[in-house]
C-alpha cells in the first residue's frame, strides 16, 4: 500500500494534520495505538486567552483563536458534532494581592478580562473568597468527540492502522519511507512524548511535564462555566466536572498519585459547598518543550521525516493552527513561524 503521508499518533496534533492533509486531497495513513491516557484523551480541553500569575495574554493568541473558532466548526461539520463552545471562566481570588493583580490587567485594558461585580450568586456554590474576575471569550473542545469521531471516521475511510508504531520496521529510501508493507513520500511524528525516544528528534529541547485530574460528580452546580481557584472545575457532560490539574516536571512515573488526589479533594472540600463524589482519577505527560514553544516541520537531514508536536499545556490552541501551518508549508512551500519552526535547532539536529 502507496499513501502520501504516513502520520505517528492520533492525539490532537496527529487528528488535524490528518484533517487538513486529507482536506487538501492526500492520502495518508494514520497509526495509533489508542492509549487511554494519552494527554489529548485526558485534557480537559480548554482555551484559555490568559495565563499565569501575572495574567498574560498567552503566545499568539489572537492568531491562534482566529484559525481554532473555524477550525473545531469545520472538522464539527464534517463528523456531524458540535465540538467547539464560549464557556467563560470565573476566576476566584483567595488573596487581595491576587485581586489587585487581575484589576490591574483590566485597568490597563487586557481584551479578555471581565468584572464579576456580584458573587452572591456564586456563593450558593462557593467559597467566593475575596473576589472574582471573568476570563472571556474562553472555549471548551469536546476533545473526547473529536477524538473518537475522528477515528471512525479515519477507519471509515481505510486510513486508520491500530497498532503500536516500531521505530525498527521504519526505512527510510531516496523516495520517502517504507514501514512493514507500507511506502510513503513522508512520514510525520505527532505521538507525543514517543517521539522524542527515536534518534531523530532526541535532541530536541523537550521537557515533558505530569498532569493529573478527577472527574467527580455533583448535582446542583451550573455547566455554564469553567471554576478556577487552586484547581480548575470543568464542565464535563451530565452532572460531571473534571478538575485539574497539577504540574509536575518531576516526577517518577505516569500514574495517578495519592498526593494529587489529595492535594485536589482537600481544595474542593474548602472551595465547593455543594457534596461531590469522585467517580475518576487519571493523569498523563505533556508533551511540552523547555522554551513553550511547539515542535514544527521537516528534519533538517532528513526531508523525509517530519513532526508536530510540543504542544506542552496548549495542544487545544496550538494544534489546528500548526497542523495547517504544516500542511501549507509541505505543500505550498510557505513559511512556518519562526519560534515554532524545528529549523531553530538546525545545529543540534545536524551534529
Ligand atoms: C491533565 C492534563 C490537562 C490538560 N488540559 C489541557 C487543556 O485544557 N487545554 C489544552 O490545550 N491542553 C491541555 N493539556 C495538554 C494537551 O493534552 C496536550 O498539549 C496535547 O494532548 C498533546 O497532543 P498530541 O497529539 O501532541 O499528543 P498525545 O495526546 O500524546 O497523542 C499522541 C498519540 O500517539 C499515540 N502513540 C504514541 N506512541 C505511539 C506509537 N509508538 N505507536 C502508535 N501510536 C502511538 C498515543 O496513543 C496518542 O494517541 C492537558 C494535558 C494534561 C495531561
Amino acid at each position: 500500500m502507496h499513501v502520501d503521508y504516513l502520520i505517528i499518533g492520533q492525539g490532537i496534533t496527529g487528528t488535524f494534520l490528518s484533517y487538513y492533509l486529507i482536506k487538501a486531497g492526500k492520502k495518508v495513513l494514520v497509526i495509533d495505538d489508542g492509549k487511554n491516557d494519552a494527554p489529548s484523551r485526558v485534557a480537559s480541553g480548554i482555551i484559555n486567552p490568559v495565563t499565569g500569575r501575572r495574567v498574560v495574554e498567552t503566545w499568539m493568541i489572537e492568531t491562534l483563536l482566529d484559525h481554532a473558532q473555524p477550525a473545531y466548526e469545520d472538522i464539527g461539520e464534517v463528523l456531524g458534532k458540535r465540538l467547539i463552545n464560549d464557556v467563560p471562566i470565573i476566576n476566584f481570588h483567595t488573596t487581595e494581592q491576587m485581586l489587585s493583580a487581575w484589576n490591574d490587567r483590566l485597568n490597563e485594558g487586557s481584551d479578555y478580562i471581565t468584572c464579576v461585580n456580584n458573587t452572591t450568586e456564586l456563593e450558593r456554590f462557593f467559597d467566593t473568597g475575596v473576589g472574582a474576575h471573568g476570563v472571556s471569550p474562553t472555549f471548551l473542545i469536546d476533545l473526547a468527540g473529536l477524538l473518537s469521531g475522528w477515528r471512525q471516521y479515519l477507519a471509515d475511510n481505510n486510513c486508520l492502522l491500530k497498532e503500536y508504531f516500531d521505530i525498527q520496521s521504519l526505512v527510510k529510501n531516496r523516495d520517502g519511507v517504507t514501514y512493514k508493507e507500507l511506502s510513503a513520500e513522508k512520514i510525520f511524528f505527532c505521538n507525543g512524548t514517543t517521539s522524542f525516544q527515536y534518534d531523530y528528534f532526541k535532541k530536541l529541547p523537550f521537557a515533558f511535564s505530569k498532569g493529573e485530574a478527577l472527574i467527580i460528580e455533583v448535582d446542583g452546580l451550573p455547566q455554564t462555566n469553567i471554576y478556577k481557584q487552586a484547581l480548575s472545575i470543568v464542565p464535563y457532560g451530565d452532572n460531571k466536572f473534571w478538575v485539574g490539574s497539577s504540574f509536575e516536571w518531576n516526577f517518577k512515573d505516569d500514574l495517578p498519585s495519592t498526593a494529587f488526589r489529595e492535594k485536589a479533594t482537600s481544595v474542593l472540600d474548602s472551595w465547593l459547598k455543594l457534596p461531590y463524589k469522585v467517580i475518576e482519577h487519571r493523569s498523563s505527560v505533556r508533551p511540552a518543550s523547555m522554551e513553550r514553544r511547539p515542535f514544527v516541520g521537516l528534519h533538517p537531514l532528513h526531508s523525509t521525516v517530519g513532526i508536530l508536536n510540543g504542544m506542552g499545556t496548549k495542544g487545544c490552541s496550538l494544534a489546528p493552527y500548526f497542523a495547517n501551518q504544516l500542511v501549507e508549508h509541505i505543500l505550498n512551500c510557505s513559511s512556518i513561524t519562526p519560534e515554532a519552526d524545528i529549523n531553530r535547532f538546525r545545529k543540534i539536529l545536524s551534529a
